[in-house]
């Protein structure tokens, strides 16, 4: 009798270190920033990870990394924004591991200019990433997702979600849209064990941030380091960036979630900038 209930306190102390255990994650722009780190968090804590990302090699040192030996990371050459490759990929993905637990989608750009200047091609080239690129790689895991009757959609989308910033017109429109389609996938999904929820991240010092700060310091007339301090980390309670590791324990706290409670939601980690 004691050493049942030793074993079962053991096994249960031993699921709280491991809570992703045998749960199959998707990642799209995985290969960099956020996304890479996700992989490296959900790997670390027993979940099999596939690297989706329009650079192959990238999203290939990244899978090698967690696993030379391919056995618990696939990388997935993906262009989010095209159809057939979301279909193939997701295809193979389960061909691989058998089915999908979590959906990360993550992958995104971003385009600086005012308005009044904005090339329509970057407005929609913006668009297709974050919104056309969050419903395709949605429809293919969800059916998967139905099948199994669980699973965990988790959109990455940004203070900008929520808060609007000059110069950035496409981005925050996109980011505010995701918070939609987060809400449909909750309410269609909770019937079939599905949830679906947004992770909205104040600035992290990624490829993507790197490349904005001289393009707003150029904008915008001021320093880069001027940038940093009075326009990135300005609301911030403490001058601190955000990390991707704040958003990957994020993000495996609600995939790890028991139950359609957390589901519909968006949570901002950012901060304070962003206080709801
Ligand atoms: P990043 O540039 O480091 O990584 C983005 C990845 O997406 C890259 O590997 C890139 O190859 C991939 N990608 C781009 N277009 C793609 C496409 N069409 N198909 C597949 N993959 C594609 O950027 P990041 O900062 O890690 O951003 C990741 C997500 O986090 C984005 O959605 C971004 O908007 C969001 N976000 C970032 C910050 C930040 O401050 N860095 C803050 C809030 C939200």
């Amino acid at each position: 009798m004691t050493t049942l209930m030793q074993s079962d306190v053991l096994s249960r102390h031993l699921r709280r270190h491991v809570p992703l255990e045998n749960k199959v994650a998707v990642i799209t722009g995985a290969a960099s920033g956020i996304g890479r780190e996700i992989a490296l968090t959900f790997a670390r804590e027993g979940a099999r990870v596939v690297i989706a990302d329009l650079d192959r090699d990238a999203a290939e040192a990244t899978a090698c990394d967690i696993d030379p030996h391919a056995k618990r990371a696939l990388a997935i050459a993906m262009d989010v924004t095209d159809e057939a490759q979301v279909e193939a990929g997701i295809y193979r993905a389960i061909e691989t591991f058998g089915r999908i637990d979590v959906l990360i989608s993550n992958a995104g750009i971003q385009t600086i200019a005012p308005v009044v200047d904005l090339e329509f091609a970057k407005w929609k080239k913006l668009m297709s990433v974050h919104l056309d690129g969050a419903f395709l790689t949605t429809r293919a895991a969800l059916r998967q997702m139905y099948r199994q009757k669980s699973g965990s959609v988790i959109y990455i989308g940004s203070v900008h979600s929520k808060e609007a910033s000059p110069l950035k017109a496409p981005y925050v429109t996109a980011k505010h849209g995701l918070i939609g389609l987060a809400k449909v996938v909750a309410r269609e999904g909770g019937a079939h064990g599905v949830r679906s929820n947004v992770i909205c991240p104040g600035f992290v010092r990624t490829p993507l941030v790197e490349k904005q700060i001289p393009e707003q310091a150029r904008e915008l007339g001021i320093s880069e380091e001027d940038v940093v301090r009075t326009v990135m980390l300005k609301e911030t309670v403490d001058g601190e960036f955000t990390t991707a590791a704040d958003v990957a324990e994020t993000a495996a706290f609600l995939a790890a979630f028991p139950s359609n409670a957390l589901t519909g939601q968006s949570i901002v980690v950012s901060h304070g900038w962003s206080m709801q």
